[in-house]
Parts: C-alpha cells; sequence; structure tokens
C-alpha cells in the first residue's frame, strides 16, 4: 500500500459516491437507492444501483459493483493508487506516502502536465498584456472572443520568436526532456531548443479532468506559415483520438441535458458556450472516432453533430450507424444557414445557434433530406429517379424498421406504393434500387393526404384552389379537410385556432401534428400529385358497363392525366380533371363509380 491507511479512510469519508457517480451517470433517487444507466454494460433500463450510506454501488445486469475507488478506477481505466489521488485532491486532502511513493509514470505524467500549465499562463499572459499580442487582442476582439471569454478558456498568444517559451520554462527549473516530450519545443539541427509554436493564438486543450494536455494554435490572418491550425502532436499525455476539446467545461451541462454537441472547431465550442449552450466539444484536428464516442457515452446518451456531416461520405455514416447500435447513442445532425459556421451564428445570430440544435435531425433523416431537398418532382420519372437515390441513401441503415418508416416518408412523397419502397428496405440491396415509374398511380396514401393538409395550414393560398374533398379517401384527413375549409371561412382568429376550435378529437390530433410536420415539398406538386392518384383508382374502380357519354368523359380524363406529367400542360390538366371528379362525386345518385360503392 502506498498510502497510509488512515488517508485513504478519510478521502472515502469525505467524498459522496453518489456525487462521483454523478459526473458520469445520470442518477435518479428510488427509495434508498440511487438508480441510472449502467455506464459498464450497454442497456435501456436502469440496472445500476448505488446507495450512499454503504458508500457502494451494484449492477444487476453486469454484476460490476465496488466502493467509489473502484468506480473511478473502472471508470477512468487508472489504477487504484490514481484514483486515491484524484478523489483526494478533490477533497483537498493531502496524502500521506508510506514507500516509494507516487508511481514513476504518475510522476512524469505530473511533470509533463505541470509544464504544460505554466506553458498555458506564460501564453495566457503575454496574449493579455503583452505590446506583440496586440494583433491578436485585435482579432479575437473582432470575432468576440476577448476579455472573459479569453480569461476562461485560457487563450494564449505565442509569440513571433524562437525561443521565449523555452527559455522561460527552462528558467522556471524544467527539464529540456521535458518540453520536447510534451510537444512544446524540439531541437533543432543547431542542436539549440526551439519553440513548437510561433506567432500562433493559442487555444489550450485539457483533458475532461482539467489537465492541460496540448495546445491548438491559429494563424493571425495575414500569417506567414501556411498552415492555419497547428495542434500539438501526440505525446504521453495527449492522444488526440480519446481528447476533446472543451469537455473539462461541459461535461456538467452535458450529463444534465444527457447531450452532447460535436463541432469540428475550438472556435466553434466557444461560440455555443457564448451563446449559453454549454454541452459543446470539438475534436482535435482529427475526425469522430470510436474512442471519442465511447468517451462520450459515459456522459450522455445524444450525440449532435454541429459539422457538415455529409461531406465525410457513406463511409462516416456506416460508422455513425454502428456506434449508435454498439454504445446506444443517438447520433444527430444540426442544420446551419448555407455557409455559416456555429463560430460565426454565435457572433451574428446566438439564437439561432441554440435552434440548430433544438431542431437537429436523426442522422439518417438528414442523409435522406440531403437527397431529396430541392429536387423536382414533376414527372414520373423525376419520381421515380428521386425514390431511387433515396432508398439508396436509406437503405445504408442497419436496421430494418427505420429503413421501412423512412421508405414509407419517401412513398408518401414521390407516390409510390409504400409496399413497393417497403419491400426494397427489407431487402437493403447494395444496387442501387430501380423503381418503375408507372407505378405512381395507386395506393397512395393517408400519407400524401396528411401532407396536403399540412400544407393547408402552413401555405393555405398555393394548395387550397387544387384540392377538393374528393381527394381525400382516407377518413379522418378527409374531416381534417372539412374542417379547413369551414374555419377558412371565419373571418378573425388564425386557420388553425379556428379549425382546432371546431375539430372533433381524432381531426384535432391531425391537425396538431400537420401544423408543425417539416413539409419541404412543392405545394402544387403535392395537389398534382393526388389529383392523378385519385383519378387513376376512380377509373380503374368502375364496376359496371359504362353508358357512351361516360366512356367519352372517361377517355378524356386518360389524355388529361398524361398531360398531368407534363410540366408544360399539368396545370390545365389539373383544372380540367378537377371538374371531372367534382362532377362525379357530387352528381346525386351518382354515377356510381366512386369508392362508397
Ligand atoms: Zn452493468
Amino acid at each position: 500500500m502506498a498510502f497510509v491507511e488512515d488517508d485513504i479512510e478519510r478521502v472515502r469519508a469525505s467524498t459522496s459516491i453518489v456525487e462521483i457517480i454523478q459526473q458520469y451517470v445520470a442518477l435518479r433517487k428510488a427509495g434508498r437507492n440511487w438508480v441510472g444507466l449502467c455506464p459498464f454494460h450497454t442497456e435501456k433500463s436502469g440496472s445500476f444501483n448505488v446507495r450512499e450510506e454503504t458508500g457502494r454501488y451494484k449492477c444487476f445486469g453486469c454484476q460490476a459493483a465496488g466502493d467509489v475507488f473502484t468506480f473511478v478506477q473502472e471508470i477512468e481505466h487508472i489504477d487504484f493508487v490514481s484514483s486515491v489521488e484524484k478523489l483526494a485532491a478533490r477533497a483537498n486532502i493531502t496524502l500521506t506516502y508510506t514507500t516509494g511513493g507516487e508511481s514513476q509514470d504518475r510522476q512524469r505524467r505530473k511533470k509533463l502536465i505541470s509544464a504544460m500549465a505554466e506553458a498555458v499562463n506564460w501564453y495566457h499572459q503575454r496574449l493579455l498584456h503583452s505590446p506583440d499580442a496586440r494583433a491578436a487582442r485585435d482579432y479575437l476582439r473582432d470575432r468576440g472572443l476577448a476579455g472573459d471569454v479569453a480569461r476562461h478558456f485560457q487563450l494564449g498568444y505565442a509569440p513571433d520568436e524562437w525561443d521565449a517559451l523555452s527559455q522561460h520554462l527552462v528558467k522556471k527549473g524544467f527539464a529540456t526532456d521535458v518540453l520536447s516530450d510534451v510537444g512544446l519545443a524540439f531541437t533543432n539541427k543547431a542542436n539549440r531548443l526551439q519553440d513548437s509554436f510561433r506567432a500562433r493564438i493559442m487555444f489550450p486543450i485539457f483533458s475532461d479532468n482539467g489537465d492541460p494536455v496540448a495546445f491548438g494554435g491559429r494563424i493571425l490572418p495575414g500569417g506567414a506559415d501556411p498552415a492555419k491550425y497547428k495542434n500539438s502532436s501526440e505525446t504521453k499525455i495527449y492522444f488526440k483520438s480519446k481528447t476533446l476539446y472543451g469537455l473539462n467545461w461541459a461535461k456538467n451541462d452535458v450529463v444534465k441535458a444527457d447531450q452532447v454537441i460535436v463541432c469540428e472547431g475550438y472556435t466553434d465550442v466557444i461560440g455555443f458556450h457564448r451563446s449559453g449552450v454549454t454541452r459543446a466539444v470539438a475534436t482535435c484536428g482529427t475526425s469522430l472516432t470510436e474512442e471519442h464516442v465511447r468517451i462520450l457515452k459515459r456522459f450522455a446518451s445524444k450525440v449532435v453533430l454541429a459539422f457538415d456531416a455529409d461531406a465525410a461520405g457513406q463511409g462516416a455514416a456506416e460508422k455513425f450507424y454502428e456506434w449508435e447500435k454498439k454504445y446506444q447513442v443517438q447520433v444527430s445532425v444540426a442544420k446551419f444557414p448555407d455557409g455559416k459556421d456555429p463560430g460565426d451564428l454565435a457572433i451574428s445570430d446566438p439564437a439561432a445557434l441554440a435552434a440548430a440544435i433544438d431542431e437537429a435531425v436523426p442522422f439518417l433523416g438528414f442523409r435522406v433530406n440531403r437527397v431529396v431537398s430541392g429536387k423536382p418532382l414533376r414527372s414520373p420519372e423525376d419520381r421515380a429517379r428521386l425514390a431511387a437515390q433515396a432508398m439508396e441513401v436509406i437503405n445504408e441503415h442497419p436496421d430494418v424498421n427505420v429503413r421501412k418508416l423512412y421508405a414509407g416518408e419517401i412513398a408518401a412523397r414521390v407516390g409510390l406504393p409504400v409496399a413497393d419502397l417497403s419491400r426494397l428496405a427489407e431487402r437493403r440491396s447494395a444496387q442501387p434500387v430501380v423503381v418503375a415509374p408507372v407505378a405512381r398511380g395507386v395506393g397512395v396514401s393517408e400519407n400524401a393526404e396528411f401532407i396536403a393538409i399540412s400544407l393547408l395550414l402552413q401555405s393555405w393560398d398555393n394548395i387550397a384552389p387544387w384540392l377538393i374533398e374528393a381527394l381525400f379517401v382516407s377518413e379522418i384527413p378527409r374531416r381534417a379537410f372539412l374542417t379547413l375549409a369551414t374555419a377558412s371561412e371565419i373571418e378573425t382568429g388564425s386557420l388553425l385556432n379556428n379549425a382546432l376550435g371546431i375539430a372533433d378529437p381524432e381531426v384535432r390530433e391531425i391537425l396538431e401534428r400537420a401544423a408543425v410536420a417539416d413539409i419541404d415539398v412543392e405545394p402544387s406538386s403535392v395537389a398534382l400529385n393526388l389529383i392523378g392518384v385519385t383519378v387513376r383508382r376512380i377509373l380503374s374502380q368502375r364496376t359496371r358497363i359504362a353508358i357512351p357519354e361516360e366512356i367519352r368523359e372517361d377517355r378524356d380524363a386518360r389524355v388529361q392525366l398524361e398531360n398531368l406529367d407534363n410540366e408544360r400542360t399539368a396545370l390545365a390538366a389539373a383544372e380540367s380533371l378537377l371538374m371531372w371528379l367534382a362532377a362525379r362525386t357530387f352528381q346525386p345518385g351518382g354515377r356510381g363509380d366512386n369508392s362508397e360503392e
């Protein structure tokens, strides 16, 4: 044993096991225990129990158990001695070492970290006070990174000199091999110690415990060095694939919100903090790794990507899905206005930054949106192409149910039968799928009607002239349509409120969903699609021999259906088909080929 036994017990007595575990696991009180999701195995319901009185934890799922020292050892992957040291430091207890003291590794690590801490401070003071840092201060002030922000994030400035930092650290008693081991300096060709960073704004990078382990250095605009950012190379205390910039500041909020935001750059993280969103971290010049996800999983189950996740392509997508499954995390993507990164938005529109996080969409939804948004849906060929492209992306996802649900959405959007696309989703063919354009006519779907209801609420003028009752074959959407039509005649108040005022419970439910649905389709194309579907259905449902006049009218309708698929003639055709439909539906005693028969 390396410490006096009394010390260990003193640390234990001064430490709340619930408080310590809560830094990693969200716990709720259940009787005398605290319960949460086990951090040592993957689970969906909480089997992990902690009890303050006994100072012990136990998982009934994986049998992990122990006291506060075991917990810290297991979760931080450190040895017993380090766990005692860590908790002692937290409780402000000075340990008495019995034999040999700390392990050599531990001592070396402490030495390296204390050199880093001295460098952080030295760079920081240079930034705040030195005349040669004026340009750096101006640059930071322009970007809202001066003052309290610079102090909170310990920003610094590395002067444009060969060895200013090295000289300072040597004077402070640090050995030269410490400086090179930690990546602050290197021995140059002239066999002299030279600083690694020069004429750069310095972003210190801390471990999640708050130990300084590395730097990211940014040149000033117009600087001589072509590399905009330079990061510390890996050292004994710094592993890029395991380090997330900002986690030390973010982790409390991450645990509280069960959500972590992953950015690309240091200034993005700071931008989020400045906008009041204090749960952002960044990878340090690498892409997100499995190690990162494993670390983040200890703190939260929801990961929001705040960078252009699509640029990483299909390979990245497959990794994300795999990690979602393996670590039981949900990956979603925040969408920012074009060309803006979080750092920019924090200055120009902090509210939009927070909103982008609230509105983050699941990763697959994001990928699918990329494929479908802004694409024309005029011709059957357009729709088929879109369906094929979307299904290719959807089929990257490993979960068949998820694939089917997305396939259903695409089916509604392009007007294909849900069953057709769902079948493609079941097979998950790696090959591009081929969808026959002719299939458009039948089987659409409450979904298309729901989209029409949604557009009525969101863009009445653009779709209302193209809709009639006969287009709604599903019962509740039909009643919703009639409710909206009635509500539209009330002159005061909003359409939605007026409609909710007269709606029955089922209609109310669909209206409430439709009002907030995120529909990104041209309203007229939705209407045209519904018209085409309805006319085809009626034509194919004739159950008795038609009279000659009907035969002529039906032939006209078929011609108009062709015209509906031609951009130039579509609107005129839609008008004439609406008249045809109205005549069919409203004739007393009817000509009898509507589905009510
Ligand atoms: Zn467990």
